[in-house]
Parts: structure tokens; sequence; C-alpha cells
């Protein structure tokens, strides 16, 4: 007889698990026992399922680096114990938490499935029963070998899988509330769970998981616009305590070609600022050297972001400087792919 898999699922809030509060009619965040109550289908699966908490459980918009640690440290101190780990989460942030728990978790080899819904459990028309139960048997899928077929940390929702460090949350109505704008599916999901194994992360050598809790949130975003004053830009940049700088560029990664603009950039990266250049667009990359206008970036200092998220960029940055590197580590980790989260240029 065939061991019957241990999931263990990690409660952190968001609308799959909210109740309409009776006086104001918003939802808010409850406990998970009137979750799994609402999800009696679960009992079908023949798994063995435990479960953590947050106490409270809460609304996504508070999530924050120290809950991604309680996420992580409850996924490390359980590791060895589970086959696979799921957790419930709002739509809002998710895609920051899938993304900072991916470069957190160093030598993941076992599925991080993270899911959430659009609409309560206790609705009739919720999406939360299946993208729960869903969620639940990929976390429980196997190769031929007997292997976890998802060996990282994935976004489930609605109809497909995507990883968790290439998501973002398209969409505040839709079901299908999630998408990787430069990445494949991971999975579909239909009548039935298709993997693209191309796609899925490869382990080729299995390492005890070595989990990171530290992360630096002296991070920030500047987002370009037409119109941007140089004193308003000169004012960001001077954020005290500020190590790192997420730039929203335009298309390809081009900015402002004025020298008052290349400028301010330049004298924040001699202060040791550290300034990735991350596009507007949501699908595409930055390709520095295409216009003039990326090249002086690229002259300046600014590193190429190639077609990473913005979830990712800030939270990659929060964990680079959480490990206390220098300015310059962080710029060559930032250059390269630690977690799948970005393709490099050929
Ligand atoms: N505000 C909610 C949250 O992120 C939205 C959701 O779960 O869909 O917690």
């Amino acid at each position: 007889m065939s061991k019957k898999p241990r999931i263990l699922i990690i409660y952190t809030g968001g609308t799959i698990g909210m109740i309409e509060d009776p006086k104001t009619k918003a939802l808010r965040p409850f406990d998970f026992t009137h979750l799994i109550e609402n999800v009696p289908k679960v009992k079908m699966l023949d798994y063995i399922i435990d479960n953590i908490q947050f106490h409270p459980p809460i609304d996504s918009s508070d999530m924050n680096p120290e809950h991604w640690t309680d996420i992580a440290r409850s996924i490390a101190e359980n590791y060895d114990a589970y086959d696979g780990f799921v957790v419930l989460h709002g739509t809002d942030t998710m895609a920051y938490t899938a993304s900072a728990l991916s470069f957190m978790l160093e030598n993941l080899h076992k599925p991080v499935i993270i899911t959430g819904s659009q609409l309560p459990v206790g609705e009739v028309r919720t999406d939360g029963e299946e993208n729960l139960i869903t969620a639940l048997q990929i976390a429980a899928a196997t190769d031929e070998a007997g292997r976890p077929m998802v060996r990282e940390v994935a976004i489930l929702f609605e109809n497909y899988l995507w990883r968790g460090n290439r998501s973002t949350k398209r969409s505040a109505d839709n079901f299908n509330a999630f998408k990787s704008n430069n990445y494949p599916a991971l999975a579909k999901i239909g009548l039935g769970i298709q993997f693209d194994r191309d796609a899925l992360a490869k382990v080729e050598e299995i390492r005890p998981l070595n989990p990171h809790y530290n992360l630096n949130p002296s991070v920030m975003a500047i987002d370009l616009f037409p119109g941007l004053r140089e004193e308003v830009l000169t004012h960001l940049l001077a954020t005290p305590g500020i190590k790192g700088i997420v730039l929203r560029t335009y298309g390809a990664g081009n900015g402002p070609t004025a020298k008052w603009f290349v400028d301010a950039l330049k004298g924040a990266i001699d202060r040791g600022v550290v300034i990735l250049n991350v596009t507007q667009c949501v699908n595409g990359s930055v390709h520095p050297t295409r216009y003039v206008a990326g090249d002086l970036l690229a002259a300046t200092g600014v590193i190429s972001g190639a077609d990473i998220t913005f979830e990712a960029a800030i939270t990659k940055m929060m964990y680079l400087f959480g490990l206390n590197l220098s300015p310059l580590e962080v710029a060559t980790y930032l250059r390269q792919p630690i977690a799948g989260e970005i393709t490099l240029p050929n």
C-alpha cells in the first residue's frame, strides 16, 4: 500500500477564509475552522493534512517581511515531516509573498503552493473550494520516480499554476487573477492537471534546505512619468537609509536623457545606492543598449532587471540586503537568476 501524502496547510488569511461583518457588510478575515468546514470535500482526498494558522488571520494588505519570515520558518521547521506545503493567502500581495519565499527558501525541493480566492469559501459561487483542493492535489503530486512534481514556490489560481516569483496579480475581479507575463504556466488546470515539465524548476542535486529569515526592507520604488520634477526625484533619491531602488522605466528600460536626471541617478549610485531598472510594461524585458535613453542609464551604473517582475525585484533586493552583502555584491546577484526569476538575454 502506498503511503498517504502528508500536507501542511499554512493559513495566513485572505478572502478565502473571510466572512461578512454583519454591521458594515465588509469582508474580514476569519479562523481556519470556519474555512475548512466550508470545504468538506477535502476529506475525500486520502491525505494526512495538518495546519498552522496566523493569529489573527490577516488581509494580505497587512502582510510585511516579518510575516514572510513566519511562513518561511513554519515551512523550514516542518520540512522533513511533510511532502508538500499549501499557503492560504490573500490575493493582493500574494505575488510578493511568493517571490520573497522563493528567495528565502534556498535549495527548496518540495512544493510550496500558494493559493486563495476571489470569493470567500462560504459563498455559493466561491472559487475557494476548487483552488484549495487543486492546490492540495498539486502539493501531493509526484512523478514516476516518486519525486515531488513541483519543487519550487508556485501560485495556483483557477486554471493555472504559475512560478511564484514570475507572477503578478492582474485582475481584481476575474477568477483567473494571476499571470506570469514573461514565463509559461507550470501547469494548466482543466479536467486534469497538466504539468509543463520544461517550465517546472529542475532540481539537479538535493541539498539540505537553507532558509534565510533576514530581510532588509530599506528599499523603495520610483515610477517614471513624463513631467517628473527634478526636485521630486532629488528628494526621493535622498530618502534616508535607502539601500536599493527599483526604478520603473519606460518600454525597453528607457528614461529621460536630460542631464539633471542622469546626474541625479549617478549621484545616488556613487553614494552606494543600488538602482535596478525594471520596465513598466507588463510584458517584455529591459534591453539597456537598444536606445540612447536606456544606454545612458546603464552608463550611470543602473542595473538591468531584464524581465523581472516588480514584486520579485523589490523582494530580491530585500533578501540580498538582508544577507548583509555590499552594494557591489548585491548588484552582481541582481544580474543573475537565483530562483528562476529572470531570463538572461542571449
Ligand atoms: N484583500 C484581500 C487580501 O488580499 C483580497 C483577496 O484575498 O483576494 O487579503
